[in-house]
């Protein structure tokens, strides 16, 4: 199994001391440190600052899972990348998508939405987050029916968004926001999983409960069906794009 972490990693001006302060390692090394305590998985990172903004097809090409961190910078990621990431979708590669992901090109592309459409705001709420589908294999190990994080940004309804193929988790702000907040999609033969707690500037991703999420969605995200044994007509180039 091998999950690569990739990170936005530019915060702006006003974010860059609190987000040295619980991220010194950017948020792709705590997620790093993480799964790789727990799990036996081959876990690596990269950043936007990395040649190729760290997503070269070569880098993508054997990765199971891709965990995507993305917040203001977005736009500046070449559309030949998100070709890229949507074609491993559709060819297999599960995406655990973060936080501020929801504006990112390849969120829009691959759920057919605009980009940055929901409401929110930094104020420092608490967040509830409650456990919609508690059968969910996301939801494992998960000892409650909700989880609170003390502080986090607020992200609220309308989120546009098609409906999700299961919706695991819905988060409900100190201020009575509400937000579908863990969603599971299926597109081609890839699996997608968006989970909205994780600013920078909060320590969300120290805390446990959000790091067993994390953790099951990356294990739930790896392609299950074996293409080897997949019916020839299935198999042909014209139709999964020449795997
Ligand atoms: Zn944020």
């Amino acid at each position: 199994m091998k999950v690569h972490i990739w990170a936005e990693n530019r915060p702006l001006e006003q974010a860059r001391e609190r987000m040295a302060e619980f991220y010194p390692h950017g948020i792709e090394g705590v997620l790093a440190d993480m799964l790789r305590s727990c799990t036996d998985w081959t876990v690596t990172t990269s950043t936007s600052l990395d040649e190729e903004y760290g997503l070269c097809e070569t880098l993508l090409q054997d990765v199971d899972v891709l965990v995507y961190w993305s917040h203001k910078y977005w736009r500046e990621i070449p559309d030949t990348y998100v070709d890229i990431l949507q074609n491993r979708v559709l060819n297999g590669m599960g995406l655990v998508l973060l936080h501020s992901a929801h504006a990112s090109k390849i969120f829009s592309r691959l759920l057919g939405t605009r980009t940055q459409t929901l409401r929110w705001r930094e104020s420092d709420d608490s967040q509830r987050v409650w456990v919609v589908r508690p059968a969910h294999p996301i939801c494992s190990g998960l000892q409650k029916e909700y989880f609170d994080i003390p502080q986090d940004e607020t992200y609220g309804e309308y989120f546009e968004i098609p409906q999700p193929d299961e919706l695991v988790f819905l988060t409900v702000s100190s201020q009575g926001e509400v937000l579908r907040s863990g969603l599971c999609y299926h597109r081609g033969r890839g699996k997608i999983f968006y989970f909205s707690s994780g600013h920078e500037t909060y320590p969300v991703y120290y805390q446990r409960e959000v790091q067993l999420v994390i953790k099951n969605a990356v294990a739930w995200a790896k392609c299950t069906d074996t293409y080897d044994t997949w019916p020839v007509w299935a198999r042909k180039a014209e139709l999964l794009g020449g795997i």
